[in-house]
């Protein structure tokens, strides 16, 4: 049995899991993000303590959570829970919980999760990918996170959109500073934006798409290039780590039109006469982020 806590801006979700992988006990509680940071490692320690009232005392929690320690400070940064950042949250939460805490991005949860018995589940080298409001991802390596000395390991978002046409130049600004970001095109306020340039029209990413299984045009057109910079994207993963399978997670990941289209695309610029890499949906969903913290310990 394994205990796995995840901790997101809204919801704080705690599991056991079993050694097949099932879901023994499962509990949450909304995250006192107003209440602060001592609220939340309390919160955290609760939430655990009921799991723990029902399968007994583990030795080591797993822990996924938005944002990264920096290998610089050893404090938490990047989190969209803000009161978290500037926090040693490993520290806190082992004092807090009594016990070693492995405290791990929540795309790399999801990589872990989709890798082991998930969507990735039986592939040597899984890429999980989080296409929703922003676009993250992990790399999983023979049923391990790869964990870079950067923690950067799988963090494509913020590379530049390759092999850009003309009127993509500059793109987007980016909340990271920069401009074209493969988050500002990929995700979902990113294909937003896109359609309201084209188009004017501002609607979100799922209206988008059911305009264009509708039939209209310039809702076809944005999904096309959507599609056409997804592709580019991930070729330039694929030409770099080439893994065996990609993982699509994140509200992005609901439009089915994806799996079959972006690898119909990818041949043009991956840099091989065959794309053996397979493109899938996630198979755990929400939970992914709860069960890859289990699967740290
Ligand atoms: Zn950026």
């Amino acid at each position: 049995m394994r205990i796995g806590v995840d901790l997101g801006g809204t919801k704080i979700e705690a599991a056991a899991l079993d050694e097949h992988g099932r879901v023994v006990v499962r509990e949450r509680v909304p995250t006192p993000a107003a209440d602060g940071y001592d609220a939340i490692l309390a919160a955290v320690r609760d939430l655990v303590a009921r799991v723990e009232a029902e399968v007994g005392p583990r030795d080591a929690i797993g822990i996924g959570t938005p944002g990264a320690l920096s290998p610089a400070t050893g404090r938490l940064r990047n989190s969209n829970t803000v009161c978290l950042n500037g926090q040693r949250l490993d520290r806190d939460l082992a004092h807090a919980l009594g016990r070693e805490v492995r405290l791990a991005n929540d795309a790399d949860c999801f990589a872990l999760s989709e890798a082991i018995d998930g969507a990735g589940a039986g592939a040597d080298v899984v890429f999980g990918v989080i296409v929703g409001t922003g676009t993250g991802g992990g790399l999983v390596v023979n049923r391990r996170l790869l964990r870079g000395p950067n923690a950067i390991a799988g963090e494509w978002g913020h590379d530049a959109l390759p092999w850009p046409t003309d009127d993509e130049r500059p793109g987007p600004e980016c909340y990271c500073g920069r401009r074209g970001c493969v988050e500002t095109w990929l995700s979902g306020p990113g294909l937003a934006a896109d359609h309201a340039r084209a188009t004017g029209e501002a609607i979100d990413a799922i209206e988008i798409a059911a305009r264009a299984a509708m039939g209209e045009a310039g809702a076809q057109a944005t999904l096309e290039r959507h599609v056409g910079r997804f592709a580019r994207a991930l070729s330039m993963v694929i030409n770099v780590v080439d893994p065996h399978v990609i993982v699509l997670g994140g509200g992005v990941s609901n439009l089915p039109h994806l799996y079959e289209a972006i690898p119909e695309r990818w041949g043009e610029y991956v840099f091989s006469d065959v794309v053996k890499t397979r493109l899938v949906p996630n198979a755990h969903g929400d939970s992914s982020g709860v069960r890859g913290a289990a699967w740290l310990v």
